[in-house]
């Protein structure tokens, strides 16, 4: 087999010419890249909850968390240790490897970080991986966490630098980039990703692209989230973008980011099984599962378990697993909705 060479000098006009490939052909140079490094036929699942909601002083257009917007979202403040443990003892129940708990900042607080150490501590001790995302992150808390056994961190790009002043305005680009740096030199994982369907151009998916794949070190983790137009949100209106670029967008970054899991997160709810089937295809292997994601509907999670089966793939999880354990995750209506308001994505 070819060995996999991963790169970090990707031009515009070389991802241009992806993107402008025939449909079929970059599918299968996709599906090629995929199952040369993973096995094609798994999915990883994360489940994400929101342990501090809305009330952001960040005015990224397109969140309904952001304290600049007026939504119909509840506020919610930290949520106590205890009740997160208990979520992630829930989601890990259902099937979740990986636990990721998000909290609407512009970064942490002095004040927050013991407990969100002992968050951190107690979700690792039940056997799941962890992952946050809290918002801007100095070196100091990069270690604090890293120290408290944190795994992954999630910061996206969002965008391409070019379009991201039309994002947000509350904090730079290179404040992103700082982030992402401090996470690395912290010895943790990166997660980080983008949004498409933000009314930007061709160019800055490839320009979102780029800046992730040229990374010194790509992400573990790259989300790729298809915009949810959300009532009150500046883009509320924002013209929807055509379903095959999307599965293009999981096409290239799935062969300029080879090693890395290519998620498919927010916005799947738009999406019927056949599309995210072709996004399977196209390379993405790695879902969040829940009732919500963030703030926004998350196709139910048994749906989500019915469609892997149909598809003939397993979740990676399940050789850590019993098949009696797996087959019961299939067979059981999967939340009640007392927990299920808890989920949400990043
Ligand atoms: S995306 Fe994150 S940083 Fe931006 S407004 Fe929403 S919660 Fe705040």
């Amino acid at each position: 087999m070819e060995q996999t060479i991963v790169r970090h000098d990707w031009t515009h006009q070389e991802v241009k010419a992806l993107f402008e490939m025939p449909f079929n052909d970059l599918l299968f140079k996709a599906a090629s890249v995929h199952r040369a490094n993973f096995n094609p036929n798994e999915v990883q699942i994360s489940t994400l909850l929101s342990i501090k909601t809305g009330a952001c002083p960040e005015d990224c257009k397109y969140c309904p968390q952001s304290g600049h917007y007026k939504t119909d979202l509840e506020r919610e403040r930290l949520m106590e240790v205890d009740k997160v443990v208990e979520q992630a003892r829930v989601a890990k129940e259902k099937g979740a490897t990986r636990f990721c708990m998000g909290a609407a900042w512009s970064d942490p607080k002095e004040r927050d970080m013991p407990y969100i150490a002992k968050m951190v501590k107690q979700v690792k001790e039940l056997g799941l991986e962890t992952c946050m995302t809290l918002g801007m992150l100095d070196n100091d808390k990069a270690h604090a966490l890293k120290d408290a056994g944190l795994d992954y961190y999630n910061h996206n790009l969002d965008t391409s630098p070019e379009y991201y002043q039309q994002i947000i305005t509350t904090r730079t680009y290179q404040d992103r980039l700082n982030t992402i740096d401090h996470v690395r030199n912290a010895g943790m994982k990166v997660c980080s990703g983008g949004i498409v369907g933000m009314g930007e151009q061709a160019a800055d998916r490839f320009g979102l692209l780029i800046q992730l794949a040229n990374l010194p070190q790509q992400p573990e983790s790259v989300p790729i989230n298809m915009l949810v137009k959300v009532k009150g949100t500046p883009l509320e209106n924002v013209d929807d973008l055509d379903h095959f670029e999307f599965i293009r967008t999981i096409a290239v970054a799935r062969i300029m980011m080879p090693l890395s899991y290519v998620r498919l997160s927010a916005g799947r709810n738009a999406m019927n099984e056949q599309m995210q089937a072709m996004c399977f295809f196209a390379g993405a292997n790695s879902i969040f599962y829940g009732d919500k994601l963030l703030t926004t509907e998350n196709p139910e999670a048994d749906a989500d378990m019915m469609l892997i089966k149909k598809l003939g793939m397993n979740p990676e999880t399940r050789h850590d697993y019993s098949d009696e354990a797996y087959e019961a995750s299939l067979a059981s209506k999967v939340a009640d909705k007392a927990t299920s308001e808890l989920f949400y994505q990043a």
